[in-house]
């Protein structure tokens, strides 16, 4: 009998039979003796409705607020999954986050998962209860609501496996396990029986949101054995067949010599350049310009500065797209301040990156891939590189093709 914890997305949760259809397939696997947490997401479109209507109000909702708002979506799909599992003959109880409590940190909208006590769902589970837990929410110090980032209900998961120290966690998805790359712009994608945590993690953070990166980083802290796989298979298929289908999360490297050097393409539609033009070419200057950054809570992912001349120098980075303008107001207001001549902005453009653990030993791999983009015309506006991973900043008109043809020159659509 093994502790097991199943999150449900949203798309698994859009409609009353999805729920009786999940309800099924977590009172088989109770049927089966395991002890069971279930974390779903609000059903679909329901956070993106949430989200609009607070706008309609607010065009920059008050955080706070926002996440009062947004939360409800998952406390309404927990009390559907419950009812659902009880209409079977299984007993459960669905709790909010506050309830369980998962304690987090205060930066509403992206809050961070501080600790989760457990005490309350180990009660139901030893009284035989399947313990349903909302997904995307907790609680911060004061008492106030929170909610993780869009795509959080995977780290709520994964954190909740990690704090009761579960045997596996199950992400149930509207795709079958992780792909080579997102089948939605490439049909020829194919799903990996496995992809290692390191690769996974890359896959997350260049913008695969098949898993939000969190979800990943706790997976690894805590080991946690993570699979994502279908929820659209009939639910009564064996349990076993079902518990060795869609995508492991593995930590040890395959080093058999079938080891692809690149594992997937990811891409991320979400990101923008600011380039800070004319700063004087001396110490402190990208302190002077990413300090107020940080001060402003903004995230700072690629950034270059190119060789001086004639005493000074011009400075690029990427923010997501969703701060671009709070972070081109910020520069304006130290503009004179650090002494540059111009600053310019481009909300255009996207990352396309190629993840792989063979690339540590198979040099050549960012050759290849700049040539592939060079004879389809794509001109790399920024270039960044990890030891398992190589990112370009290309205009946003070229993200399909970009994908499409890195896709195929490193193989990734043959068996
Ligand atoms: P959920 O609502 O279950 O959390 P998401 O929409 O967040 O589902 O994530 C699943 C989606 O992730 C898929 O429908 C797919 O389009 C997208 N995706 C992006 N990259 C990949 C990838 N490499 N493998 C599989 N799916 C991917
Ligand atoms: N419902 C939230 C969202 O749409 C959380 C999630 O689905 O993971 O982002
Ligand atoms: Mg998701």
């Amino acid at each position: 009998m093994a502790l097991i914890v199943h999150k449900y997305g949203g798309t698994s949760m859009g409609s009353v039979e999805r729920i009786q259809n999940v309800a099924r397939r977590v009172a088989k696997w109770r049927a089966a003796g395991h002890r069971m947490v279930v974390v779903p997401s609000a059903m679909s479109g329901e956070t993106n409705r949430l989200i609009a209507l607070a706008r309609e109000i607010q065009a920059h909702p008050d955080p706070r607020e926002l996440d009062m708002i947004a939360s409800t979506g998952e406390q309404v799909s927990v009390g559907l999954l419950a009812m659902a599992l009880k209409a079977l003959g299984t007993d459960a109880i669905s709790y909010t986050g506050w309830q369980v409590p998962v304690r987090t940190d205060s930066a509403y909208t992206k809050a961070r998962i501080l600790s989760i006590d457990d005490a309350r769902v180990r009660a139901d589970l030893d009284a035989g209860r399947v313990v349903i837990v909302t997904g995307f929410q907790g609680i911060d110090e004061l008492g106030h609501v929170t909610t993780l980032g869009r795509g959080g209900s995977d780290t709520s998961a994964v954190a909740i496996a990690a704090a009761l120290k579960a045997d596996e966690c199950l992400i149930y998805t509207d795709v079958d396990g992780v792909y080579t790359t997102d089948p939605r712009v490439v049909p020829e994608a194919r799903r990996l029986e496995r992809i290692t945590f390191e690769e996974m993690l890359e896959m997350a953070s260049l913008g695969s949101k098949v898993l939000q990166i969190r979800s990943v980083e706790f997976a690894g802290k805590y080991r946690v054995k993570t699979r994502v796989l279908s929820s659209l298979t009939p639910p009564d298929i064996p349990l076993q067949v079902e518990a060795n289908s869609g995508t492991l999360i593995t930590f040890e490297e395959d080093t058999s010599m079938e080891q692809a050097v690149i594992s997937g393409i990811a891409f991320n539609r979400d990101e923008a350049k600011i380039t800070v033009l004319g700063v004087p070419d001396r110490p402190g200057i990208a302190f002077q310009i990413l300090g107020p950054i940080a001060d402003a809570n903004i995230d700072v992912d690629m950034i270059i500065q190119n060789v001086g001349h004639d005493g000074t120098t011009d400075f690029s980075f990427t923010v997501n797209r969703s701060e671009y303008n709070k972070a081109l107001g910020v520069l304006e207001s130290v503009k004179s301040h650090i002494g540059a001549r111009e600053i310019v902005g481009d909300n255009k453009i996207c990352k396309v990156s190629a993840v792989g653990v063979g690339m540590r030993s198979h040099p050549g791999v960012a050759s290849q891939m700049f040539r592939c983009l060079a004879e389809e015309g794509i001109n790399l506006q920024m270039i960044s590189t990890s030891e398992i991973k190589i990112s370009v900043v290309v205009d946003e008109k070229y993200l399909e093709l970009a994908v499409r043809v890195l896709h195929k020159t490193f193989g990734l659509d043959q068996a």
